[in-house]
């Protein structure tokens, strides 16, 4: 790709109201059968048609197949019994109804891939798909199975490298992992967590991200992020490591954030994934303030190296809200392109 700051969301977007309850996650389908699956691949070309729109380098499928970043890429395992749920504490945050695991994990199937190929149909620019952690997903079970957590995250990410090499050769350019939980579980992150995030990512020649944030702007988040002070530190234990890895870029929150934006010069030397539009806030930025944060970004990363980008999904937001956001980031990048060139210009 030979834009300067390509741009691109971290992964979803909202769902259309004929397909699933609006501003909700979690939401039950409202269609079944022939009818879901057709209404699913109607929204997919949506989402691709508002990025286009928008203006947006790298496209997304907007997550539109699946009813939640983890729990869909679960239900595909056999070794989980969805009818056997507990409750327990997701990211030590908030209580949420989860299914068990039984036996040996394994896919027995591809999940993504078949929407893989129609996303590459869709467009000729480049794709991103993106896959929960092994850190995430064993945060969002039960284990009745294995008795260690780090047995676990090793089994899914054989199981999500398996995932990762079908996508890329259905034509995907770009996976991401998605990993919240490297913000909560540090001992973790350092022990086991970014070896086995590399065992997901091991092989592939696609571009490889992992997406760390502070999660969706819903409330359970929100308060959590009261609690943490005037600055957020929490990347310091995961950077150091990310930079010493084989991933290729690190997708991080930034814009209206507590994270101190030096910590960026931690990963220096890995493409940066900045999120320049917040998602937990439904008033609009505007392209300045965009441009802003990216800009403020460029002390600690070569231009480049980044990637302009939302701080987490915009699943949760109403659509015309999420359409304005995709624009803003748009445009945002834009207007430091401009100058950059200008810059260039005059030197
Ligand atoms: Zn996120």
């Amino acid at each position: 790709m030979n834009t300067l700051l390509p741009t691109s969301i971290v992964g979803s977007l909202p769902k259309p109201s004929w397909l699933a309850q609006p501003e909700t996650l979690w939401s039950p389908w409202k269609l079944e059968g022939e009818a879901l699956a057709e209404g699913r691949k109607d929204a997919l070309r949506i989402a691709v048609q508002e990025q286009r729109t928008a203006g947006l380098d790298i496209i997304s499928d907007g997550e539109q197949t699946r009813q939640h970043f983890v729990t869909t890429f679960i239900e595909h395992l056999s070794g989980v019994d969805f009818d056997q749920r507990e409750t327990v504490r997701i990211r030590d945050r908030y209580d949420a109804s989860v299914p068990t695991i039984v036996g040996a994990v394994s896919r027995e199937e591809p999940v993504f891939v078949d929407d893989a190929r129609f996303l590459r149909a869709q467009t000729d620019q480049p794709i991103k798909w993106a896959l929960p952690g092994p850190m995430t997903m064993i945060d969002t079970l039960y284990d009745r199975h294995y008795g260690s957590r780090e047995k676990l995250a090793r089994e899914f990410a054989t199981i999500l490298n398996q995932e990762a090499r079908e996508l890329e050769a259905a034509g995907v350019d770009i996976i991401q992992f998605d990993e919240p939980a490297f913000n909560v579980f540090f001992d973790d992150v350092r022990d086991w967590g970014v070896e086995v995030l590399e065992m997901a990512a091991e092989g592939l020649r696609a571009e490889t991200v992992v997406h760390i944030c502070y999660g969706y702007g819903i409330k359970a988040n929100t308060d959590w992020k009261a609690t943490l002070g005037a600055e957020w530190r929490q990347y310091e234990t995961s950077f150091p490591l990310l930079q010493a890895s084989s991933i290729d870029t690190v997708s991080l929150e930034s814009h209206h954030s507590h994270v101190p934006v030096e910590l960026i010069e931690l990963i220096r030397g890995k493409k940066v994934m900045l999120g320049a539009v917040d998602v937990a806030d439904h008033a609009i930025e505007t392209p300045e303030e965009v441009a802003e944060t990216l800009r403020d970004a460029l002390r600690f990363v070569d231009a480049d190296k980044l990637v302009p980008s939302t701080n987490c999904g915009l699943a949760p937001l109403p659509r015309d809200v999420a359409r304005g956001k995709l624009q803003a980031l748009s445009a945002g990048a834009a207007l430091l392109r401009e100058e950059l060139a200008g810059a260039a210009a005059t030197a």
